[in-house]
């Protein structure tokens, strides 16, 4: 099958060369010419775990190509995909389809037959309506619209998209729903479920899913807090609770908030959805406002950690992208963290192995490191905020060597603060257990 994937961004590039990866012939488009260059030469523009293997293999096959022409790689296309941003609008939450539609516009003027097109970006319930529309109003040609949302997540994308845990598919026409299943055989002969639906409810699903998963981190956070006020351990009860096989240890550790991508802008737009229709979605409400509290508890965490104040201090702050095994630093819990810490006065160091591209630009005047023994060199605190491979195995009695004062808050709860106190660290504090000084409860909890 001829595939054109219009936006090459982490969805877009990571589907394109997974459905080449398939036998397709794809066609990978962008607006961003400096991003198809990078492609085109075999190279790929974000970090992403098993993505160059896949792109390289794919492109030497000669079946994966890439073009900023919207309208040559879609004349002659049997499916189309839209996998475009959708952010949320400035001031208001709700979900920006403006690049989907303006996408729909333009592959509306460049069919030249019969042709598929997919919404694989997340867009509020009833835009694949308006897709129709936008491409009807552009083409007398007869076109189908099919809502495939992505449940994909970054740093493990690949395997994600080669072995989903289903496929979500708003399809109303048989003709539609034939193309789709070439589309997807790969994964249809493996047995992957594959739900059909219409386009409102395969929309929802992905909002639902989303909103569900950012309550479930929440909720552990929440339970994570009366820990700290009750001398509960909340790694104790995560597993306990997780061990049900009805609620499941995943998406139930305790942590700085979620951040990244989805998560922030899927729950503003459900909430935006819920609204428009007269429906208020007060679980998710709840939910936002507690995310951002968490995120704002850790600033206190880490002032209360450094004796109130964090002026004159110097503090290393381990990962800063919004979970490990990505470069993506949208809404990554970092930035409110390193920018309050700078504000009060603090000298920041960051290690991170893939955000200083992007976090150079986001997080100010901070000093970058490569090394985390190095970036401890004369630092009153570390904080572990990003749980990268490379933050989980730390030699903490050479960290702690080189510390002017040897004081960790471990905001992933990577370590036992026992192993931190037998290394040399004088004060430990992580989230879901109250504060400790050399095995001794200090301070309040926050
Ligand atoms: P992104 O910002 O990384 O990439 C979007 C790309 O689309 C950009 O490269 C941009 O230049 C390009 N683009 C915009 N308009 C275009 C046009 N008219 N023609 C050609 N290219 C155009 O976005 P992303 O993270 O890949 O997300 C895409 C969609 O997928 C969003 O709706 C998102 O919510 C959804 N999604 C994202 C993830 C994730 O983990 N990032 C997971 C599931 C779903």
């Amino acid at each position: 099958m001829k595939i054109v994937m219009i936006g090459s961004g982490y969805v877009g590039l990571v589907s394109g060369v997974c459905f080449a990866d398939f036998g397709h012939e794809v066609v990978c488009v962008d607006k961003n010419p400096a991003k198809m260059e990078i492609l085109a030469r075999g190279e790929v523009p974000i970090y992403e775990p098993g993505l160059q293997d896949v792109l390289t293999r794919n492109l030497q096959a000669g079946r994966l190509t890439f073009s900023t022409d919207l309208a040559a790689a879609v004349g002659g296309a049997d499916v189309v995909f839209i996998a475009v941003g959708t952010p949320a609008r400035r001031g208001d939450g709700h979900a920006d389809i403006t690049y989907v539609m303006d996408a729909a516009g333009e592959i509306g003027k460049a069919l030249t037959k019969y042709t598929v097109v997919v919404t694989k970006s997340t867009v509020p319930v009833g835009t694949n309506r308006k897709v129709l529309a936008v491409l009807r109003k552009n083409t007398s040609i007869d076109v189908d619209v099919v809502s495939n949302p992505e449940f994909l997540r970054e740093g493990a994308a690949i395997d994600d998209f080669m072995r989903p845990d289903r496929v979500i598919m708003g399809v109303e026409s048989a003709r539609a729903k034939a193309v789709m299943r070439k589309v997807y055989h790969p994964l249809i002969q493996c047995g992957i479920p594959i739900v059909f639906t219409n386009s409102e409810s395969a929309e929802m699903v992905k909002y639902a899913a989303n909103a569900f998963l950012a309550t479930k981190i929440t909720f552990i956070n929440e339970i994570a807090r009366l820990c700290e006020h009750t001398g509960a351990d909340i790694a104790a009860v995560s597993r306990g609770m997780g061990l049900d096989g009805r609620i499941t240890e995943k998406f139930l550790h305790a942590g700085p908030g979620y951040g990244g991508s989805c998560f922030p802008k899927d729950t503003a737009a459900l909430v935006r959805i819920g609204q428009d229709n007269a429906v208020p979605m007060q679980i998710i409400e709840t939910v936002i406002k507690v995310n951002d509290e968490i995120k704002h508890r850790m600033i206190d965490k880490v002032v209360g950690l450094c004796g109130g104040s964090v002026a004159g201090k110097t503090i290393v702050v381990l990962g800063v992208t919004f979970k490990p095994n990505t470069d993506d630093m949208r809404e990554a819990p970092s930035l409110t963290l390193v920018p309050a810490l700078a504000a009060g006065g603090a000298d920041v160091r960051i290690v991170d192995p893939q955000g200083r591209k992007e976090g150079a630009v986001l997080l100010g005047d901070a000093a970058w490191y490569e090394d985390p023994y190095a970036a401890a060199d004369g630092a009153d605190a570390v904080v572990i905020l990003t749980e990268w491979d490379m933050f989980c195995a730390l030699d903490l009695a050479r960290l702690v060597a080189g510390m002017r004062r040897a004081r960790m808050a471990d905001l992933r709860n990577i370590y036992n603060p026992k192993t931190c106190f037998a290394a040399g660290f004088e004060a430990y504090v992580a989230v879901g257990c109250a504060p400790l000084a050399r095995g001794n409860p200090v301070g309040a909890p926050v």
